[in-house]
């Protein structure tokens, strides 16, 4: 190993010895370590996101009072419904029934308590900056083809994410004016709703799984589909 080689991987050492240190410290009381910086703590929905995001989700995902515990403290206070069970493919567990996230409204819709905190911080980090940006206003209200939905995978066998409340179908937004942005008719083009409409598509595929948009196919002509299936696609 070359000198710098050493150097370097001395500095590196003594840099991981000193945060965990730090971070030991803080958790035994002597001083505050930054929520967001902290892999420990749940996620703050209604703050802005960063690299330990993801980790701090999957928190959410594994444990539903998590969930609960992280709309209570974005100030929402929201209720797991019982779990359903329809047939072996088709089943809830963990949901909610949501109705509004940090600002926008949405038609109530019962859907698994991980898809509805990843909706909530993509509604407040992604879709009202955007709106903000492209549009001049921001979203009172998300429309939405629902969440729940016992089938299979069009043209597949496969149960289908919305078998079991863990997928989403976002058809539009209807802006504060009243103003409608619909994905079926405002897709195509170089319009500022066409911008919006791709900047929140691409935001989406940060928070879920799977964002399939009307790039995808001809099924998704008229909406975005969100879901936290296994396997990850953004298109
Ligand atoms: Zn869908």
């Amino acid at each position: 190993m070359s000198l710098v080689f050493r150097r370097l991987f001395f500095l590196l050492a003594l840099a991981l010895v000193l945060v965990l240190s730090a971070y030991g410290f803080s958790r035994l009381g002597y001083f505050e370590w930054p929520r967001e910086y902290d892999p420990l703590v749940l996620p703050d929905l209604d703050a802005p996101s960063n690299f330990l995001t993801p980790f701090k989700l999957k928190r959410i995902d594994t444990n539903v009072e998590n969930c609960r515990a992280a709309f209570a403290r974005a100030g929402k206070a929201v209720r797991i419904e019982p779990a359903q069970i329809d047939s072996t493919q088709c089943t809830r567990q963990d949901t909610i029934k949501l109705a509004s996230l940090s600002t926008a409204k949405l038609n109530e819709e019962e859907t698994r308590c991980a898809i509805a905190a990843r909706l909530f911080m993509w509604e407040h980090n992604v879709v009202q900056p955007a709106a903000r940006q492209h549009l001049g206003e921001p979203v009172a209200e998300i429309l939405h083809f629902g969440s729940y939905s016992c089938r299979t995978i069009r043209g597949s066998s496969a149960a289908s994410e919305h078998a079991t409340a863990n997928a989403f179908d976002i058809s539009g937004f209807r802006l504060s004016s009243g103003k409608l942005v619909s994905l079926k008719q405002q897709w195509q083009g170089s319009q500022p709703e066409a911008e919006f409409l791709k900047e929140v598509r691409d935001g989406a595929c940060d928070y879920f799984n799977v964002v399939l948009s009307p790039d995808y196919n001809a099924d998704h002509h008229d909406h975005l589909h969100v879901d936290m299936g296994w396997y990850r696609t953004c298109r």
